[in-house]
């Protein structure tokens, strides 16, 4: 049996009027979070406004999320062909574009950080495979991106030797379990599985204020962002 019950007693949300922030995950110097849909997620454009919310000067990076498992560490801001970005930079932030697909956010003691955008696609692909460093000082956080309740998928997921073990099959169709995909890939990368948080927000049936793709066909998108001061 399936479930999502990850969300850690310790999670905390902040609400501003146009994002959230992470608190109680990660240490001291990093700030994290996702925007709500008064932002249009338009990159770069939206990015000095989101600035503005967090206090900070900083630069960022971003990536042309092609769905594909290619994980880069960088030096310098800029606009990354990648699905997952790291760097120890500091006043650089590092920015992921959704509607659905699940946001990951990583940082370790040392202030390397991480986002990953993990769709299906990447997911089978091997993205969390791919992350070049083992796991075991970091937190992640699994962030606004569709949840089991509503992530049904087509019947070929059953041959899908990668996912097959995610899936949830009932009388209404075949659902996949993101989250706890990431989650046991994470932990087979070193990850304490006490450091996996999932924040437990459906992009799709939550009555907060998110995009969603498969609910609107949109193409606007919620940014997920991390870095350190
Ligand atoms: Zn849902």
């Amino acid at each position: 049996m399936l479930n999502n019950n990850f969300v850690n007693k310790n999670t905390k949300l902040i609400e501003d009027k146009a994002c959230f922030f992470i608190d109680n995950i990660f240490s001291a110097g990093i700030t994290a979070g996702f925007t709500n849909s008064s932002f249009s997620g338009r990159l770069p454009s939206d990015f000095n406004r989101l600035l503005s919310y967090t206090g900070k000067k900083a630069s960022f990076s971003y990536m042309d999320q092609k769905h594909l498992s290619e994980v880069v560490i960088i030096q310098n801001p800029g606009f990354y062909e990648a699905d997952g970005l790291f760097t120890k930079n500091k006043n650089h932030f590092l920015v992921v574009k959704t509607a659905d697909c699940l946001p990951l956010l990583f940082a370790d003691k040392d202030h390397l950080i991480g986002v990953i955008h993990m769709g299906w696609r990447p997911a089978k692909k091997g993205i969390l495979k791919n992350i070049p460093f083992n796991l075991a000082d970091f937190k992640v956080a699994a962030g606004l991106g569709l949840r089991s309740c509503c992530y049904q998928v087509g019947d070929e997921f059953r041959e899908f030797e990668e996912l097959s073990s995610y899936l949830k099959i009932t009388p209404k169709g075949v659902f996949f379990n993101p989250v706890q995909f990431a989650r046991d890939q994470l932990i087979s990368k070193g990850l304490n599985k006490d450091n996996f948080f999932d924040l437990g927000l459906c992009s799709y049936c939550s009555k907060r204020n998110f995009f969603s793709y498969r609910r609107d066909k949109t193409i606007q998108r919620n940014l997920s962002f991390i870095g350190i001061n």
